[in-house]
């Protein structure tokens, strides 16, 4: 049988070579469709959702019971482990070929299982257990430090010795197209004596990818990295909204709290490790080098482009305001992984791993306002005479990655969250 991942697959069903979902990829997601049924598991191929639990029903998938894929969260099916993964992934590329009759050729079962894109509705893909967002681009750490403490002390001493992060709220986690109510909290600019307590005026994104981690860790053990690898179920794009004036008053001395906590949305497709795999590659040298338990001996990074569009009311379509990669990322997500355990932190099915925002070494491939706008002094043009530094009501913003292969590309789709006013 050929590999999932073989570039000349080719599947029954009829790909663009620009659609983010060919054969190769085979993400997984949660959604419902018109027929009234709950929420369930399915696979993105092509401009349609492949009904899992509809194939497990018809005993086309073995090794997974049936309500695994009817759950309405991939954490039962991702409680399986990554052999299961595997098996499942291979199962569901034969049924999907072109040369494979049993799916192509079965009319009833395939009007069951193949699902129009256009006629469903996509769910949070998984029960997010715990959130943890990290800061490892070493060229968004750069510019935020060079921004608030000088040129000289831009980088904290302790970012080159460890992936750093803060723990976030799993609870505000949402799907994209979700709307963003604009947070209130406690603001001090600095020429004000005292704090007031109003709506944030400094609304932020953070372009970022996700996480999923699909198997868990006992308290007080450690990962070694091939162990935190076979934990790494998928990855999603992430949102990482943030209140720029709200962090800015309170980060010290525990890090960000209430400026993170009102939301944080992921794309609702994920994309398999295993599909990344023809697009890993090392991330940059890390110097000093890490301490023994985070070193790496894998390419443990991946090329994946990244684009970032904001639409302001009134505008046709959005504008692109950052094109990056997630290649550029100074602490990989295996090395974040090991690094969390490393105290003797359990791991949970369904961690939810932000990768920190991404941004490149060009000015071109900034992952937030903060730094596109170079903290509010530089305004991003969007269309004639609309300008802005930071986000306001109304402005959607989306994100979107892929890996470019040769003649397919394995996508993440998009994560959209519109402003709406504060309350
Ligand atoms: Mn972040």
């Amino acid at each position: 049988m050929p590999h999932p991942n073989d570039p000349k697959l080719r599947s029954f069903i009829d790909v663009a070579p620009t659609s983010d979902f060919p054969i190769q990829n085979l993400p997984y997601g949660v959604f419902s469709a018109k027929d009234g049924l709950a929420p369930r598991v399915g696979v993105a191929i092509g401009d349609h959702v492949l009904d899992l639990w509809q194939l497990a029903q018809d005993c086309r998938i073995d090794l997974v019971e049936p309500a695994v894929f009817a759950a309405g969260s991939l954490n039962p099916f991702m409680a399986l482990g990554p052999q299961v993964w595997s098996r499942t992934r291979a199962r569901i590329s034969e049924l999907l070929r072109h040369d494979h009759p049993e799916l192509r050729d079965n009319d009833k079962l395939r009007q069951r299982a193949l699902v129009p894109m256009a006629d469903v509705t996509l769910h949070m893909p998984f029960t997010v257990a715990g959130y943890t967002d990290f800061y490892s681009s070493r060229e968004h750490a750069t510019n935020v430090g060079v921004m608030f403490r000088g040129k000289d002390n831009a980088l904290q001493p302790n970012w080159l010795h460890m992936p750093i992060g803060y723990n976030g709220r799993a609870s505000t986690v949402v799907v994209s197209g979700t709307g963003i109510r604009r947070p209130r909290g406690q603001l001090k600019p600095p020429a004000a004596d005292l704090p007031s307590f109003g709506p944030c005026k400094r609304l932020d994104f953070e372009l970022e990818m996700g996480v999923v981690v699909g198997q868990a860790s006992p308290m007080g053990e450690m990962l070694t990295e091939a162990q935190a690898e076979a934990m790494i179920f998928g990855f999603v794009i992430l949102n990482d909204w943030s209140a720029r004036d709200i962090q800015q008053w309170e980060y010290v001395p525990l890090g960000p709290f209430q400026g993170k906590a009102f939301g944080t949305s992921i794309s609702p497709w994920v994309v398999t490790r295993e599909a990344l795999e023809p697009f890993r590659l090392h991330g940059p040298a890390q110097e000093p080098e890490p301490l023994a338990y985070l070193k790496q001996a894998s390419a443990n990074n991946y090329d994946v482009e990244l684009d970032v569009a904001l639409r302001a009311p009134g505008m046709n379509e959005a504008k692109s305001i950052c094109r990056t990669n997630f290649k550029y990322m100074y602490w990989s997500s295996v090395q974040q992984l090991v690094h969390h355990a490393s105290s003797g932190c359990a791991m949970n099915i369904g961690d939810l791993l932000g990768s920190g925002t991404i941004s490149g070494p060009e000015k071109s491939q900034r992952g937030s306002l903060l730094e596109i706008s170079w903290n509010g002094s530089e305004p991003v043009e969007l269309a004639a005479g609309v300008k802005r530094t930071f986000l306001e009501d109304g402005d959607s913003l989306v994100m979107r990655g892929w890996c470019q292969g040769d003649g397919y590309r394995i996508g993440f789709g998009e994560v959209e969250g519109t402003i709406l006013a504060a309350e």
